[in-house]
């Protein structure tokens, strides 16, 4: 059953989850069948406790019988008791005795009838009479009535005869007067040992058993011979117990006690008397009726007051118990149910947090890795990247050194001529002062060496700057003077100037500007821009190229101006790529412009070109100034 519910349960919860109208369908087939299941489980156990139940509630109905038995035995009891010893006292009242013995006596009968009228009263509503030895009633307390029994004559009843006897008696039976069923108590009215007449007192019990109606329970009280003598039912009075034999019928019609015709069995069922529990099947009409039964007996001998439980009523408290024990179960299963459906419930939420938990780490973990592994790339690519600087630097380096060389290449014929001039000036200084010796002319000869000496002197000055430029330049910035590079770069191209028939203007400025940067880089830089000025205004008559330095308080720039023909926009664009050059083979390599913008972009500055308004090309050194004095050359 167990995994039953647990089965729909889960169908349940599935389909609850879902919110399609289908589903919804489903969900309410699914409610149905568990309300159905549930309902099944409770009418079967309410079935198993059936016959537990009916033997409980049926203890239980005994219970209540037996003390409704006791109510009733208990007054019957007392008012028997009460009312047995009343004729005896009765009896010796002189008065009765004086009327028997005088029962022609009119004003004798009178004061007696009022004499039992007033004990009639006093003991409860009972009738009271006197019966002459010949059975005629003489005086009677119901005088007034119209159902007086003065004048009847009661022979035939036993209560007579035996009192007649001498004894008193007791009988029971329906009246014939009256029609109301009693005790007649009696006790004979003695006159010394004769038996003068008999006092008998009359107990009705029409009123007794007329409040046992209304109950569940039937109530009777049967005499010794099994005749109904008080029921709560009043059809069921002076019916029969057991078959009557013939002997108990002629004594019953002789005595008159009950009328013949009523004496029909209520029922077959035998041994209905002191057997509790017994099923008594009764005659009701047409159709039969089952109860239960249970007697006691009564004060009276033979007398028994039974207790009938109809099986119907016991039936259908039965099945109030097993409908409440079975809706009890239902609604516990239900409860139980539902107890279980939350639990589940909450464990598949759990689940499902879980599992996205689950899910979530995992995805963090595959992130992670992802991430690392793009990481070490790009640490790798890093690493290469640095490299790959590394090494650019290093041909950068190598290509500064390249283009001097180059450029020296390209001056070397100049630079040969420069000092080839000197030389043979030295050489004709040199003879003319050994001919000037000889001929004792000191002073021309004196004049002559001092020549001589200059000559040296301004070799060695171009010696100087070459090895200067040829040396391969440092990386280390520093503070450097822009107006002793310009002068400097100005000597260098000095042999060019001579060779070309150039003309370098330099305004040096008052102010002596300082930048950051290398101070032979950017005499190289210098040199460059002088060169290719001369070069461009190779057209022109004379090639002039004018130098002038400007300043703002960041920056010191170094404008460089031709009067060669500008530069052609579409070659604007390439001058600075390594290579490029327009210049015919063995004049230029086209690296001079590429060098110089790398050193001045490691100087943190700006190299510019424009065509300037009145012909050739303008360059614009732009460095970063500073005011710290000017370091030593590196
Ligand atoms: P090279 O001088 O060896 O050709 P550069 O890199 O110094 O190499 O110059 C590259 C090219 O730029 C030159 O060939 C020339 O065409 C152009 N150029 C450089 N300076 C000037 C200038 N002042 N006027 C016109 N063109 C120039």
């Amino acid at each position: 059953m167990v995994y039953v519910l647990r089965f729909e349960m889960v169908c349940y919860y599935v389909r609850a989850t879902s919110e399609t109208g289908r589903e919804q369908i489903s969900i309410a087939r699914t409610i149905g069948r568990l309300v159905g299941g549930l309902v099944a489980v409770g009418l079967f156990i309410g079935l198993l406790v059936l016959p537990f139940m009916e033997t409980k509630i049926l203890k239980r109905a005994n219970t209540s019988a037996y003390s409704q038995l006791e109510l009733v035995r208990e007054s019957l009891d007392q008012r028997i008791k009460r009312f047995a010893p009343l004729p005896q006292l009765i009896a010796q009242q002189s008065s009765l005795l004086a009327l028997l013995k005088d029962a022609e006596n009119e004003g004798l009968v009178p004061f007696v009838n009022e004499q039992l009228r007033l004990l009639a009263i006093n003991i409860g509503g009972t009738d009271v009479y006197l019966i002459a030895p010949n059975g005629i009633t003489v005086a009677t307390s119901n005088y007034r009535s119209e159902r007086s029994f003065l004048g009847n004559n009661y022979d035939y009843r036993p209560y007579f005869t035996d009192a007649m006897g001498g004894a008193a008696s007791q009988f029971h039976a329906l009246g014939i007067t009256s029609r109301e069923r009693g005790f007649f108590f009696s006790a004979p009215v003695v006159d010394g040992t004769e038996v003068a007449g008999v006092l008998v007192v009359k107990m009705t019990v029409d009123m007794i058993d007329a409040a046992w109606g209304g109950l569940d329970n039937e109530i009777v009280v049967a005499d010794s011979n099994g005749v109904v003598f008080m029921a709560s039912q009043p059809e069921w009075r002076f019916r029969t117990l057991v078959r009557l034999s013939a002997a108990q019928k002629e004594k019953i019609e002789t005595s008159r006690q009950f009328p013949i015709g009523a004496l029909t069995p209520l029922t077959q069922t035998l041994d209905v008397v002191g057997n509790d529990g017994v099923r008594m099947d009764v005659f009701d009409g047409d159709e039969t009726v089952p109860y239960y039964t249970q007697s006691v007996p009564v004060a009276l001998r033979g007398w028994h007051a039974i207790v009938l439980t109809p099986v119907s009523v016991i039936r259908t408290q039965t099945w109030y118990a097993v409908a409440y024990w079975g809706t009890s179960v239902f609604v516990l299963l239900l409860i139980a149910y539902l107890i279980m459906q939350r639990q589940a419930q909450r464990r598949e939420v759990e689940r499902l947090q879980m599992a996205e938990r689950d899910l979530l780490e995992k995805r963090v973990n595959e992130r992670t890795l992802e991430l690392n592994t793009v990481n070490r790339k790009l640490v790798n690519k890093i690493q290469d990247h640095q490299a790959t600087e590394a090494e650019l630097r290093n041909t950068q380096k190598e290509l500064v050194q390249a283009g001097k060389l180059a450029s020296l290449g390209q001056m070397s014929a100049a630079l040969s001529h420069e000092i080839n001039q000197p030389l043979a000036a030295i050489r004709a200084y040199a003879g003319n002062a050994v001919d000037f010796l000889d001929k004792d002319r000191t002073g021309n000869a004196r004049e002559n060496i001092v020549h001589i000496s200059d000559m040296t002197d301004r070799i060695a000055r171009i010696s100087k700057h070459l090895t200067n430029f040829a040396r391969q330049s440092g990386d280390t910035l520093g503070a450097v003077s822009v107006g002793d590079v310009v002068d400097e770069a100005i000597t260098l191209v000095m042999p060019k100037v001579r060779k070309t028939g150039a003309e370098i203007v330099f305004d040096r400025p008052d102010t002596d500007y300082t930048i950051i940067g290398g101070h032979l880089r950017l005499q190289q830089v210098v040199v460059n821009l002088l060169s290719n000025g001369i070069d461009a205004g190779e057209a022109a008559p004379t090639a002039i190229v004018r130098v002038r330095i400007d300043a703002t308080p960041d920056t010191v720039s170094i404008f460089v101006l031709d009067n060669g023909p500008g530069l052609a926009p579409e070659v604007a664009d390439q001058i600075f790529d390594p290579f490029f050059t327009t210049k015919e083979a063995g004049k230029g390599m086209g690296l001079g412009l590429s060098i110089s913008f790398n050193i001045i972009e490691d100087f943190g500055g700006k190299i510019l070109v424009a065509n300037h308004p009145d012909g050739g090309a303008e360059f614009e050194l732009v460095l970063q100034r500073t005011h710290q004095k000017p370091e030593a050359i590196t």
